[in-house]
């Protein structure tokens, strides 16, 4: 037997209700705050995530799925969404509007090599939210809203909290680096080795690591709010105020910083508001990632929620399954081919309808009927087809009638 790789999943059942859900969610909050959708390549050449996502990112030193193809092409299945939209919409000089910000969105299955565990596979499917061409804060307040509201909506069995830090401009997160590095020195010896590592090469990532996340010397480490430049720490208190106005649930994190290069000012993540703090989505400001990706000086900001995360946490009782319009049920083989005729008909008229796909007994089909929750029974009967006639029972009142076959297709849909 071949079986899937590891760390990656079949979708199928009541997963997959859950799946369409959310998709349909994200549609539709698409819809609502005017995101058009946007599809990029699941490969893209490696040097886009090591310029974007950052060198020394977990995600690049550890994660990505990296392969030289047949023409000798360094190329990376993509770990996240974010530097694919930005590659695409500097490629595609979707800044020609500038009176206008350009909204995108996407729903795509990403890849990181990490170590499965619940929540954490190596394929998994991210939708996110990106907006370019505004630096106000009130467009950090209708982002952060969207995804809070579009979390809210999907009935999860736990409550969302935002996290929320700002990590200023360039100046104050250089001010930050130098202090934490200041701090850190002294108790090298005390953390992990890859923090030992990062002191040197990207000391606020210490701040990330899963490894010493409960080391005490972390716990007292200077805050970045503490250095942030007088003009992020307004624009960071606006948006705060923005959140107040909009009643949304959220915290100011000073740990937090997000594990991606590119983020500036502000950043936050959907978490979950209890012990087991489980993060569904994250995102921020990446104001030069546009510029230093070759295309013009352009704001944006944008974020990203893990879709099987979000499918753990909600309940198989909270999903309705399909509702069967009719199930028809035949015997022998004059009824069968009227179920054929009549099931197409139905079917090309929006009706949803099973039909006896086993040669089962009649027993056995009423069973599946109820079974499938189908409102209606329509019983081929030879006898009654004879005379042109079709009996339909109502499976909720148990009432059968006899209907003439040229008005099965109205009567349906009057009793639906
Ligand atoms: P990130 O791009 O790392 O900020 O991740 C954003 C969201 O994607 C996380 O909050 C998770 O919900 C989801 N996510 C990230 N990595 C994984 C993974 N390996 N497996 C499943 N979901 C993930």
């Amino acid at each position: 037997m071949i079986i899937k790789p590891k760390g990656t999943y079949d979708i199928y059942g009541i997963d997959m209700q859950k799946l369409e859900f959310i998709n349909m969610l994200v549609n539709s909050y698409a819809d609502t705050y005017n995101f058009k959708a946007i599809r990029t390549p699941i490969f893209e050449s490696s040097e886009l995530f090591h310029r974007s996502v950052g060198e020394t990112s977990d995600i690049v030193t550890k994660e990505t799925y990296d392969f030289v193809d047949r023409g000798d092409r360094k190329l990376s299945l993509r770990p996240e969404g974010t530097a694919s939209i930005v590659r695409s919409y500097i490629e595609n000089k979707m800044y020609g509007n500038k009176n206008d910000a350009t909204k995108l969105f996407y729903n795509e299955t990403m890849y990181r090599y990490e170590r499965p565990q619940s929540g954490r596979n190596r394929e998994f499917t991210q939708f996110g939210f990106e907006l370019f061409g505004s630096n106000n804060e009130e467009t950090d307040a209708e982002l952060i809203s969207l995804g809070y509201h579009l979390l809210n909506d999907a009935h999860l069995n736990k409550n969302i909290i935002i996290h929320l830090n700002s990590l200023g401009d360039n100046e104050s997160r250089s001010n930050y680096q130098k202090a934490l590095v200041q701090y850190l020195e002294p108790y090298l010896n005390e953390l992990c080795e890859d923090c030992q590592k990062r002191i040197k090469t990207n000391p606020l990532r210490i701040l990330d690591c899963k490894v010493d996340a409960e080391n005490p010397i972390l716990k007292k480490i200077p805050k970045i709010n503490d250095y942030l430049s007088t003009d992020a720490q307004n624009q960071f208190k606006i948006v705060c105020h923005y959140l107040n106005l909009l009643d949304l649930n959220y915290e100011i994190d000073s740990n937090l910083v997000r594990g991606l290069d590119y983020y500036d000012h502000t950043i936050f993540e959907y978490i979950t508001d209890d012990d087991d703090k489980i993060t569904l989505g994250g995102g921020g400001r990446y104001n030069s990632l546009v510029k230093e990706l070759g295309g013009p000086d352009t704001p944006a900001i944008g974020f990203a929620c893990g879709i099987e995360r979000i499918m753990n946490l909600i309940n198989n009782d909270d999903l309705k399954g399909k509702e069967i319009d009719a199930y028809l049920m035949s015997i022998n083989e004059e009824e069968k081919i009227k179920s054929l005729v009549l099931s197409d008909l139905l079917r090309l008229n929006n009706l949803v309808i099973e039909t006896n796909n086993n040669n089962l007994s009649m027993k056995s089909q009423f069973k599946i009927a109820d079974e499938l929750h189908s409102k209606f029974i329509i019983i081929l009967n030879s006898e009654d087809l004879k005379k042109g006639l079709i009996k339909v029972k109502d499976n909720l009142t148990k009432e059968e009638t006899l209907v003439d076959e040229n008005e099965i297709v109205d009567y349906l849909l009057t009793n639906i």
